[in-house]
């Protein structure tokens, strides 16, 4: 299968099956922005809950938080982001779009006469590199005057940062301990694409950690090895999943070491989720720009200092993606296609199809209770239309590990058929002992 055809073979499943859409298509859409449908809203919902289970639940040295979108401006200029969340842009004067000044489509040097335009062909049409500030503006309050200018977060990371005595003294945490918070971010990007992998309107799950300066490179270690372990835990392929540490050319300059992590895409190796050092810049910042102290004291040594900072940054539509490119594959079945997407059970936003076999002989209203019994325990989906091979492909596609078909045997002797997604294969297993079965192979 070619790579792109890949994409657009996933693009239009997601649309078909009600994963992703298009936002305001009947309008034309809006660029780079998706909408989620019933199944992609459910898949994305598992992630993020796998996420804060592993993050917050089942640490004890974790805090939650849920910091609001529009925040201080001030904040934005201690982050750097006012003066430095900038790309190098070129337009073009003939077809007017507009490029990052490194798009690997440009063909010569922008500003000069051999730069060749990727989009129309044109060639001097391209204009010097100008900067372009990512943040999207909004206005508070009803005139829209300098002094009520705020933006849309660009990371959820700021929420954190400012709130990180408040969580400090309303819990009973102590340094070393971590923030962690699931968000919605904005950035108005400049070559967004590949579906969903880089949009404007976008969900972060981020967390950092506040530590002792001097301890941050054995806790940076830790966690980027933990994020390793939670990404493979999700069921992707192994082999498609590597760390990329930043150069000296990539390195924030407050960053004292970063590390990606990274999955091969149809598109190529991409960053799905980063791990940074960020040392005290943060903190150090906000102290300095809001005036308050932000130092923590550590009782048992009688020490104050500004805690180093380890991030962990991942997005929850990019790990969507990533699942899904991950999950999709087509097989040959009795001279047929079949589409699969191969979910972690965990992560399907379905668990089981219940089917009738047939409609007569008592079994809908038997499947039927089937489903109502299920129904309040994991997500389940009840089908009695068309033949049980058409219905198995529907669930196939929409990542649904498990089939429970009522037959002529269910009247009979209590017993139905489970047929697994992947093997296919089918076990009978009693009607009394079906929801233990299904939370078993589940690991619920
Ligand atoms: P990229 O260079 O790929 O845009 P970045 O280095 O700017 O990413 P960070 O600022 O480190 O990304 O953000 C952390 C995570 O947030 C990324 O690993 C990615 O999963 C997600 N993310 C960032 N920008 C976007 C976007 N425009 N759309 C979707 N997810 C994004």
């Amino acid at each position: 299968m070619a790579d792109t055809t890949l994409m657009d073979k996933l693009v239009s499943l997601c649309k078909r099956r009600g994963f992703v859409f298009q936002s305001s298509e009947i309008y034309g859409g809006l660029g780079s922005v998706w909408d989620y449908g019933p199944l992609g809203v459910a898949l994305k919902k598992n992630l993020k809950d796998r996420w804060w289970h592993a993050m917050v639940q089942a640490r004890d040295d974790i805090e939650g938080l849920d910091a609001a979108i529009l925040m201080h401006p001030k904040v934005w200029e201690a982050s750097g982001h006012v003066a430095g969340f900038t790309d190098p842009l070129v337009d073009c004067k003939h077809c007017k779009n507009r490029f990052r000044a490194d798009d690997p489509r440009i063909k010569g040097t922008p500003g000069q006469p051999d730069a060749q335009c990727p989009v129309c062909g044109s060639r001097g049409t391209l204009t010097e590199p100008r900067l372009f500030n990512l943040m999207f503006k909004t206005f508070m309050g009803p005139v829209e005057d300098q002094a009520a200018i705020v933006y849309l977060r660009p990371e959820t990371a700021q929420g954190i940062y400012v709130n990180y005595l408040n969580v400090l003294n309303s819990s009973r945490q102590k340094v070393p301990f971590g923030i962690a918070q699931i968000g919605k971010a904005f950035r108005n990007e400049i070559t967004p694409g590949n579906f969903i992998f880089r949009t404007r309107e976008f969900e972060q799950m981020e967390m950092q950690f506040f530590v002792k300066p001097g301890t941050d490179v054995e806790w940076f270690e830790r966690w980027r090895a933990w994020r390793m372990e939670w990404c493979e835990g999700l069921g992707l392929t192994p082999a498609k999943l590597r760390f990329h540490q930043h150069g000296p050319d990539e390195l924030a300059h407050y960053a004292k070491d970063a590390f990606d992590i990274q999955y091969e895409f149809p598109f190529g190796w991409q960053e799905i989720e980063g791990v940074h050092n960020r040392t005290d810049f943060d903190l150090g910042r906000h102290q300095q720009y809001s005036g308050k102290k932000l130092e923590y004291f550590d009782q048992a040594a009688n020490e104050r200092y500004l805690p180093y900072i380890v991030e962990t940054s991942a997005g929850a539509d990019r790990v969507t993606l990533t699942v899904m490119v991950d999950a999709y594959r087509e097989e040959t079945v009795e001279g047929e296609t079949r589409v699969v997407l191969g979910f972690h059970p965990a992560l399907a936003p379905i668990k089981a199809g219940v089917f009738p076999l047939v409609k007569k002989d008592g079994m809908p209203e038997l499947a039927t209770d089937v489903y109502q019994a299920l129904k309040p325990r994991f997500p389940v989906f009840y089908d009695d239309s068309g033949a049980i091979g058409r219905r198995y492909r529907r669930m196939d596609e929409a990542g649904t590990p498990f089939c429970v078909t009522i037959d002529g045997e269910t009247v009979a002797n209590r017993t139905v058929t489970v047929r697994h997604r992947d093997s296919m294969k089918q076990d009978r297993v009693a009607l009394d002992q079906l929801e233990a079965y299904l939370r078993d192979q589940l690991a619920l």
